[in-house]
């Protein structure tokens, strides 16, 4: 049974929750439904942070949930929820899910495979049993905003102040339903500054491997995630210290294993400035950042195709296209963001060549600032020498009669 922390005991105000979030979980409480706020939203509230999104846990099915609201709509498969649309905001809303047991077995709302992966997670259960099944005790929080209570289920609160990421329940077999789990820890620990006990962060070293077996698809979500949220150096180190890092880009972890010296370098410090922009509010591209990821593994098969009399555009174009097919398989990049990023990398070819009415050309294209942030990136990093990118910020503040005077004398 949990732990209850009455109002005043914890630092939340119902103030701090969004009127959308507040007007769902009355809605279901005056139709007899049970309803709470759950999860992330309770944990950064109790942190005194600002949560990003607030999720509510509910008994009342998904069925049941969609007919409730007006804009709402069922979402996936393996995982139903629903998104009840109040205004602007989107409340993401889950009926409690229960573990399931060897009467589900054959039914369609639970599936496992031989791996012990959760194919279908949709069995509902009780609230108790939906605390359970949640991956981590700081996770496992329910608050409802009429009373302005916190109800603990897992030590989630001890854990909170004790800074530690802990799985519920047997790490190993948690990981085994979900490695996602796996990144998540990883996610949080950047994010939040916690350590991972030490039985979550053993098992991570030994089923890393089982991110294999995830969908490209939600893999590549779960990379924006980990990579777009402010935190992407520290997400970084932590993915690689836990072997995480080559599975999701082996092709770049293959890289740095040849040259750690600048390709480490540059990897570290494209995180940096997503990481400052971000925090400055300035718009970021994964196109910009997956590039940078995918960078050293183009450097290195573009080797393969250098030799002979090939130029280096179609060197760069064979390697890239290589680079971004193999990636692909682990994880999918969509093409809104795979072909932006080819475009950066072949404007690595292009930010040389301004003289004539080049350079302001190259001004126009659509790309230009993304590919001179990624060329001052490179020399940032040494990975050539620097002076192209000095040359192209002056010639970017510079007025027409100096631009020509930049370009008169280049060949
Ligand atoms: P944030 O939104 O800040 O990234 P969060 O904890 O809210 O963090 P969400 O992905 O929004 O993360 O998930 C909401 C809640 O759902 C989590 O707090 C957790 O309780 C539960 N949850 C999400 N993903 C999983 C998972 N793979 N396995 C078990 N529980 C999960
Ligand atoms: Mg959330």
């Amino acid at each position: 049974e949990p732990h209850t922390i009455p109002s005043g005991d914890h630092p939340i105000s119902p103030r701090q929750i969004t009127s959308g979030a507040k007007k769902v979980v009355e809605q279901l409480v005056s139709d007899g439904y049970e309803a709470y706020l759950v999860g992330g939203c309770v944990r950064d509230l109790l942190l005194g942070m600002q949560p990003n999104d607030f999720d509510v846990a509910t008994d009342a099915t998904p069925e049941e949930v969609n007919r409730l609201f007006r804009r709402a709509r069922i979402i996936g498969r393996r995982f139903q929820i629903v998104h009840v649309r109040m205004g602007k905001e989107v409340i993401e809303v889950t009926t409690f899910r229960a573990s399931h047991t060897a009467e589900h077995k054959g039914r369609d709302q639970s599936r496992r495979s031989s791996k012990g992966l959760l194919l279908r997670d949709n069995i509902f259960g009780s609230v108790t049993e939906d605390a359970c099944r949640r991956d981590f005790t700081m996770n496992a929080l329910y608050y409802h905003p009429q009373d302005n209570s916190v109800f603990d289920y897992a030590d989630g609160l001890s854990d909170i102040q004790q800074r530690l990421i802990r799985v519920i329940g047997n790490a190993e077999e948690r990981y085994r339903e979900d490695p996602v789990r796996m990144l998540r820890a990883v996610r949080f620990a950047a994010k939040l500054g916690f350590r991972i006990e030490e039985n979550s962060a053993r098992a991570i070293g030994k089923l890393g491997h089982l991110l294999a077996d995830i969908p490209p698809a939600r893999l590549f979500d779960e990379v924006l995630k980990l990579l777009m949220h402010g935190h992407a150096l520290a997400t970084f180190r932590l993915l690689r210290e836990f072997g995480l890092f080559k599975l999701l880009f082996p092709a770049t972890e293959e890289a740095l294993s040849k040259d750690p010296g600048y390709y480490l370098e540059f990897l570290e410090q494209a995180m940096t400035n997503t990481d400052k922009r971000i925090r400055a509010d300035k718009r970021v591209t994964p196109a910009f950042l997956l590039g940078a990821i995918l960078w050293p593994a183009v450097l290195e098969r573009r080797k393969a195709f250098e030799s002979g009399n090939s130029s280096p555009v179609y060197a760069l174009q064979q390697a890239a296209g290589e680079v971004v097919h193999r990636a692909c398989q682990r994880i999918s990049i969509p093409r809104r963001f795979s072909m932006p990023m080819r475009e950066i990398w072949e404007l690595q070819l292009r930010l040389p060549r301004r003289a004539g009415t080049q350079a302001s050309r190259l001004m126009e294209n659509n790309r230009f600032r993304a590919g001179y942030d990624f060329l001052l990136l490179r020399e940032d990093a040494g990975e050539i020498e620097p002076g192209l990118g000095e040359w192209w910020t002056r010639f970017q503040e510079a007025n027409e009669h100096t631009q020509e005077e930049m370009t008169s004398n280049l060949d």
